[in-house]
């Protein structure tokens, strides 16, 4: 008998309140409306902004299943949806391509004007959840909320991948994307150029690949554990550097090292500190900062306009600009060996556990958990 048309009771990890462990529930998934997919996950990544959604870093409602950033398989559509059929391997999106949005339309923006960022609603377009735990409706976060059996998105919310794509492609649906994306598309980072990356997670290492890829001559990875060294060093950093090590700013040690600044500097810490770090550490003519983590609500970037007057600029970039349909490339490319997200993965979990995934994540030891279903 098929599921589909049908509720599905399966597992999930719900986060039922801020600043506590994720509980592992039998949860019921509404079969999708119209201009939905309902999708069964595969595997799934744990994000920074997944942990800073529970730290209250990042806002969000509550309760709510978490995840972002995975690989599943369609299980049902519901009416008007042609993108996908049962049985197609996707990832799902958590910045949407409506197609008809004014950044949709732009070449110069991938910001889909129907992402879940803005308005928090934490619910499906109709306003409702497909979700219930306990009889309580359990909100989504940004449209995908992965760390369930099955989840429902948007048909806009939804990438066609390779049917062969293995299991470490989740990591193309954030962080992986994120940071490559930041160096290639956002810096735009030039051959024979200097980099600086600050913060050594998921993000970070990518960005590293994708300064590399851009054929920079000099990459900095800027980090406060030095365990993690050996492999931004093995991806394409030319010099690590934990600020803890020195009696003055990062900063002023990478502008020491590079004649007054790196050409390139990405902030993947989310960070204030790292943030103004990375700023000032781009040479003050022509300096290009792209600012990739998130910060507290609630913080601000003491900004001196001084030192934007004379040529620096600051940048930020979501999922590394890429639209939602350039993710089936990435996987295609991923798939033919020109780029690679494996190194990516530390741990591979179950949904079991996931909060053993977070307390790594926290602890800053591995770089990307995954959890496999
Ligand atoms: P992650 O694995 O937790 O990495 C963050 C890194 O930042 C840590 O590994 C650590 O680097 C550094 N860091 C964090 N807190 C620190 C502290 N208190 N002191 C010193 N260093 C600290 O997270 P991620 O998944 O790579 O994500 C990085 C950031 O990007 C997060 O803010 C996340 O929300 C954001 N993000 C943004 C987007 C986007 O589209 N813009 C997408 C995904 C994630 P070291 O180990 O080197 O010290
Ligand atoms: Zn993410
Ligand atoms: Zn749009």
């Amino acid at each position: 008998m098929g599921t589909a048309g049908k509720d599905i009771t399966c597992k999930a990890a719900v986060a039922w309140e801020p600043h506590k462990p994720l509980s592992i529930e039998t949860i019921t998934v509404a079969p999708p409306k119209a201009h939905e997919v309902r999708i069964r996950i595969l595997a799934s990544g744990i994000c920074g902004s997944d942990s800073s959604v529970l730290k209250e870093i990042i806002p969000s409602k509550f309760p709510v299943i978490l995840g972002h950033e995975a690989v599943g398989v369609v299980e049902s559509i519901g009416a008007g949806v042609t993108c996908v059929k049962p049985g197609d391997k996707v990832i799902p999106l958590f910045v949407p391509q409506c197609g008809s949005c004014r950044a949709c339309k732009s070449s110069n923006s991938n910001f889909c004007e129907k992402n879940d960022m803005g308005a928090k609603t934490g619910l499906m377009a109709d306003m409702t959840s497909r979700f219930t735990c306990r009889g309580k409706p359990i909100y989504n976060l940004m449209g995908t909320s992965t760390f369930t059996q099955y989840t429902v998105v948007a048909d806009i919310a939804v990438a066609k991948i390779d049917p062969k794509a293995p299991l470490e492609s989740c990591l193309i649906g954030c962080g992986f994307a994120t940071g490559y994306g930041a160096a290639i598309n956002t810096a735009k980072v030039t051959p024979g150029s200097t980099c600086a990356v600050f913060g050594l997670g998921g993000v970070g290492f990518s960005a590293i690949v994708g300064c590399k890829a851009a054929g920079a001559s000099r990459i900095f990875g800027v980090g406060t554990h030095k365990d993690k060294f050996p492999k931004a060093i093995e991806l394409g950093a030319t010099e690590c550097l934990d600020p803890k090590d020195y009696d003055k700013p990062i900063y002023e040690v990478i502008c020491e090292k590079t004649n007054g600044g790196v050409d390139y500097a990405i902030e993947c810490a989310g960070r204030i500190e790292t943030m103004m770090n990375a700023l000032q550490s781009t040479y003050c003519g022509s300096g290009v900062t792209v600012v990739l983590g998130v910060a507290s609500q609630n913080e601000r970037v003491p900004l001196d306009p001084l030192l934007l007057l004379t040529g620096r600029s600051l940048k930020g970039s979501i999922f590394g600009g890429f639209k939602g349909e350039e993710v089936t490339k990435l996987v295609d490319d991923y798939m033919k060996k020109k780029i690679s997200v494996n190194y990516l993965v530390s741990t591979k979990l179950t949904l079991d556990e996931i909060n053993k995934a977070f307390e790594l994540l926290s602890s800053g030891q591995g770089v990307r958990s995954i959890i496999v279903y």
